[in-house]
């Protein structure tokens, strides 16, 4: 979410199923450039300017509480705001924060939604340059990174800085509650069979037609014509994916990549080339295929098999591309 930059290929590709199925698609742009897709099955009640205005309103909404492109967000105000007190949030943001709190304590700090300003001074935030920063600068961000410096009120719904200067990046998570929100719009309006997608991360209900699941296709890293590596059949359930080749710039021969160890303050420095992972909703999955970025291939795959996490992981061994299925994922495959 909130990138500037063009994504060049969307992680997954929608391949088309059965023919005879009514689905009612449509497209377009959120979140600055990012695609967004939607298919449900066609419903005698609900116009397609009816659910495309009912979507567009929802994205809106969730841009304008939390991105960080939008400096008048929401989250861009409490962000501005130095000042170390409880801030009374909207519940949706709430919850946001909450499950990514969740999720930072699960992998002991991997994902970490207060790791925007070293996101920011490697130039993957709204405002800066992308290049290697000093080490005085990452050492002055890393003093402002750590999700324990959030306290969050549960009955109050209000969030406590413990530094002035926090800054929230909700871009590994909140992409992936938009296309919560859509679905949820959707089935608000009676539609239980359906296919949201933003920026790769995709949330399915029902089936695309008779007992046909819906086909998404985790497309290759390695070739360019953007054929899949692996084709799952979801009904019912969100996938998403996060990958190094996504969103990354290229210094002295070296790639560095937008997802950074908050323990470093850096781009990660591994061979996981991409985690895709599979769970009910798709803001879980959206911040767990971070997480799994960040951990690396080895700690990545233990957290997923201690864990039972639905994973599939792309990784670079002895100079080949190698695949990692785990056993909990191997249902969904075509
Ligand atoms: P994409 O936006 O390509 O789907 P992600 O979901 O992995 O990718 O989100 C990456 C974004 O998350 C980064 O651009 C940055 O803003 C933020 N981020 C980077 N590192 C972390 C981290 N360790 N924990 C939480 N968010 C992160
Ligand atoms: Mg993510």
């Amino acid at each position: 979410m909130f990138q500037r930059f063009f994504i060049l290929f969307a992680i997954l590709v929608l391949v088309s199923c059965s023919k005879d199925a009514k689905i009612i698609h449509f497209s377009g742009k959120t979140m600055g450039v990012i695609t967004y897709n939607v298919k449900y099955a066609e419903h005698p009640n609900v116009t397609k300017d009816f659910a495309i205005s009912k979507v567009e309103d929802v994205l809106k909404a969730v841009n304008k509480s939390m991105s960080t492109w939008d400096k008048s967000s929401e989250l861009s105000l409490i962000n501005s705001s130095k000042v170390s007190k409880w801030y009374q949030l909207s519940p949706n943001l709430y919850d946001v924060i909450e499950t990514a709190q969740s999720i930072s304590k699960a992998t002991s700090g991997a994902f970490d939604i207060t790791v925007g300003p070293a996101v920011n001074l490697w130039g993957f935030g709204p405002d800066g340059e992308r290049k290697v920063p000093e080490r005085s600068s990452v050492l002055a961000a890393l003093k402002k990174i750590g999700y324990k410096n959030i306290s969050l009120d549960p009955v109050a719904k209000s969030l406590l800085k413990a530094i002035p200067n926090l800054y929230i990046d909700l871009s590994a998570i909140a992409k992936g509650y938009a296309v919560d929100r859509v679905g949820h719009a959707l089935e608000s309006m009676g539609i239980s069979d359906y296919m949201v997608e933003i920026g790769g991360e995709v949330r399915t209900r029902g089936y695309k037609s008779g007992n046909t699941s819906w086909k998404i296709g985790i497309q290759s890293p390695i070739e360019k014509d953007g054929s899949s590596i692996k084709v799952i059949n979801i009904s019912g359930m969100s996938i998403a994916t996060s990958g190094n080749y996504r969103n990354f710039f290229k210094s002295g021969g070296k790639l560095f990549s937008h997802t950074i160890d908050p323990t470093t303050g850096h781009p990660v420095d591994h061979k996981l080339i991409s985690a895709s992972v599979i769970h009910n909703n798709c803001m879980t999955a959206d911040a767990m295929a971070t997480a799994l970025m960040v951990l690396g291939p080895t700690a990545g795959k233990s957290f997923v098999e201690s864990n039972g996490i639905m994973a599939f992981l792309i990784y670079e061994e002895d100079g080949k591309v190698k695949t990692y299925t785990s056993e909990k994922f191997e249902q969904y495959e075509n």
